[in-house]
């Protein structure tokens, strides 16, 4: 394709495009469409096969082939190439949280013996997931049990993990699990395993049920467990002691790029027997997210995240000498304040800062700038207005953006000390009543 068309289409179709330059595009994009041409897009440069957009005749790109064509790789969760309405949309309600009915949610993650053509696909490779794909339904429930049980609040001991924390924390997911229905009466605390621990006790209950009482689901439970790698359709542990745990069905696991390690993971598993006449329970499927340790499942997006988060814990200490007290998240679900741009994706930032004095007052946005291509760059820069929008929802105020950028200063030492005093002099000026950004 030439530069000349990728502008058009960049200018008239992208995230950013004004209305100016659309019908241009679309006529580029029906010649496209008359000669069954389809785009290789650019916004994973580090990939082998290129993610793939097929325009649609009066319409834009369609992001994914339909069918879908194996192998796929998703396009970048800052693709410009959202506008798709009909996946977009789909996609940015899979990132909202789920309505409750008298504070219970709802989820039927097992359907009944027709699922069974569903699992027991041993070749299906690893599916990666990120915020251009859908969020499975395991992944609404965990984010859906994290946040409530508070996991994605980060607290300055969160880096010291003990076994008090960890069963302090697995306590309150517990208590987070009374409020999700996962077939009818039958509440998720009574069908969760919180470490690997209590597997053998979950599994023998499911086993013991009896199939008809279950409706149209059937007896299943979920399993909540720290691990290390996937290998093979196994997850492994960082233990030699503890046997690889085999997953029948499908696995996703959440991260931008191909290769990175970015051990420990936290799993959601999905465990039931894998067909009628199964008399054990096993791993039907599985979704995967990087957590920050093994007692504190916050989940983090990678690696670097987890460098910002040891970058803002170290400002914290700075601030609480000055009796400044802030309250660091890591949000997991959309906070798009544009109702009307549906098309848009889910706006969900890295981290947010709150000034405990000054609840009300304007949040600092923390993004964590992954990577040093340009495209990807340049992208994510231009996803400001969009980050700094979610105060609208209670202000006029627009929130206060930072990124932490390693990969723009000449040592790791001086981005280190950037981030520091940005961070630290915006939450003064904010705990002052002073900020005038
Ligand atoms: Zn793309």
């Amino acid at each position: 394709m030439s530069d000349k068309d990728e502008e058009i289409f960049r200018e008239g179709l992208g995230f950013f495009a004004g209305p100016e330059l659309r019908p241009v595009a679309l006529a580029l994009i029906n010649s496209y469409s008359a000669n069954s041409m389809w785009v290789g897009c650019d916004c994973q440069p580090t990939e082998r096969i290129k993610p793939r957009l097929i325009p649609v005749t009066n319409a834009g790109f369609r992001r994914d082939p339909d069918p879908p064509q194996p192998p796929l790789v998703p396009h970048s969760d800052v693709c410009e190439f959202n506008q798709d309405p009909v996946s977009a949309t789909r996609v940015r309600a899979s990132y909202k949280r789920r309505p409750r009915a008298n504070g219970i949610l709802k989820f039927r993650l097992a359907r009944g013996p027709s699922e069974e053509t569903q699992v027991r696909k041993p070749n299906t490779p690893v599916e990666r997931i990120n915020r251009s794909t859908p969020r499975p339904g395991l992944a609404r429930m965990l984010c859906e049990l994290l946040t409530e049980a508070r996991v994605q609040e980060i607290n300055p001991e969160d880096h010291f993990p003990t076994l008090e924390r960890f069963n302090a924390m697995t306590g309150r997911i517990k208590a987070a699990a009374t409020q999700i229905e996962i077939a009818d009466g039958r509440f998720l605390n009574d069908w969760i395993a919180v470490g690997l621990s209590e597997l053998p006790a979950l599994k023998s209950r499911i086993a013991a049920e009896n199939a008809d009482d279950w409706g149209a689901s059937r007896p299943h439970g979920i399993l909540l467990c720290n691990f290390h790698d996937i290998r093979d359709r196994e997850i492994f542990f960082n233990n030699d002691q503890i046997s690889p745990v085999p997953v029948l069905g499908r696995i996703a696991v959440f991260g931008e790029r191909e290769a990175a390690n970015r051990h420990p993971y936290l799993a959601i598993c999905l465990i039931g027997k894998p067909d009628a006449k199964s008399s054990y329970p096993a791993v039907l499927r599985a979704y995967a997210h990087p957590c920050m340790n093994w007692a504190k499942w916050a989940l983090t997006d990678s690696i670097l995240e987890r460098e910002t988060i040891d970058a803002i814990q170290r400002c914290r200490f700075g601030l609480s000498n000055r009796d400044i007290q802030i309250r660091l998240t890591k949000p997991l679900f959309d906070m798009n304040v544009n109702m009307e741009g549906e098309t848009q994706p889910a706006c969900i930032p890295d981290f947010l800062i709150e000034v405990l004095s000054r609840p009300l007052s304007r949040t600092v946005v923390i993004e964590t700038m992954g990577y040093t291509d340009t495209r990807y760059r340049n992208r994510k820069l231009r996803l400001k207005d969009y980050f700094t929008a979610i105060d609208l929802r209670r202000s006029d105020k627009l929130a206060r953006l930072i990124h932490h950028d390693p990969s723009q200063f000449g040592s790791e030492d001086e981005a280190k000390r950037e981030f520091y005093k940005s961070l630290r002099d915006d939450i003064i000026s904010i705990n002052n009543g002073t900020d005038q950004f």
